[in-house]
């Protein structure tokens, strides 16, 4: 596996290409994403960036848990050939002043109470498909709204690439898998089952009476491209989390 931290340094690649975008801190959320791509392609490069333009000025941008050297070795056991690991100036070099604007699906749920991640996130995300030119791209149910800005992206700008969407993977307790899990005291995770709990009854109603006692963001039933899901967001301690469960239907 070939570690790349510039634009330029990126090889050519020969067949099918598959990206599997991330901000590292690797659990097997991100490996089921690495194996799907492995499965499906020639050539499977993972990004690993930490994207500023997503994170809110009173965000986790700082503190954002980061382990490249541990990353690198999960990687290159899961088959990836180039772990991409550019540098914030490398993707935002001074001057750099466009943004792709999503529209109304960046404003809603996730992006009421984070009011620019999806633009940040559309950025980011169109950028690396520019520099890596994938044939394919994955991302996770996880994130369902992000799915759905980016399937928006594709469709929108013509992008010239297949999105695909892997399950969410869950912690045995049920506690959909994140990053910021880590934030989590012993106390706060059994506080944080509530969240997956309640999304499994699939209904609106009993979800909202189960996450009452919680600091919730939003629980809400929202379609994204023809597929229903029940998403909801609540913060523990200093720590937001987001999950979702489908109702019905495929991202289209
Ligand atoms: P992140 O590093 O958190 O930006 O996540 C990178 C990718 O992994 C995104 O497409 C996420 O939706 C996906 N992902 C994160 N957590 C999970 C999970 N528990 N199951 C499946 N995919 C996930």
């Amino acid at each position: 596996m070939k570690i790349v931290r510039t634009i330029a340094e990126l090889p050519a690649n020969a067949g099918t290409i598959g990206l599997v975008p991330t901000m590292g801190a690797f659990h097997a959320g991100h490996l089921a994403l690495l194996s799907a791509a492995r499965e499906e392609n020639d050539v499977v490069v993972a990004s690993l960036f930490v994207n500023p333009a997503q994170f809110g000025a009173d965000e986790d941008l700082d503190r954002y848990p980061r382990d490249e050297e541990r990353d690198a070795r999960l990687a290159e056991e899961s088959g990836v050939d180039v772990l991409f690991a550019p540098s914030a100036d490398e993707l935002y070099p001074d001057g750099f002043a466009t943004w792709v604007d999503v529209g109304e699906l960046g404003h809603r749920l996730e992006g009421e109470f984070r009011p620019d991640h999806f633009r940040g996130v559309a950025t980011v995300c169109l950028k690396l498909f520019n520099i890596v030119r994938p044939d394919r791209a994955y991302f996770g149910q996880k994130d369902a709204q992000q799915a759905a800005v980016v399937k928006q992206l594709v469709r929108d700008l013509n992008l010239d690439l297949e999105l695909r969407v892997i399950p969410t993977v869950r912690d045995e307790d049920g506690l959909a898998l994140s990053s910021r899990n880590a934030y989590l005291s012993p106390e706060e995770r059994e506080t944080a089952l509530v969240l997956p709990r309640a999304l499994a009854t699939k209904d609106l109603a009993r979800a909202q009476e189960l996450l009452a006692g919680l600091d919730l963001d939003y629980v809400e039933e929202a379609n994204f491209n023809g597929q229903r899901v029940l998403a909801a967001a609540v913060r523990v301690g200093n720590t937001r989390l987001i999950d979702n469960v489908i109702l019905e239907g495929d991202l289209k």
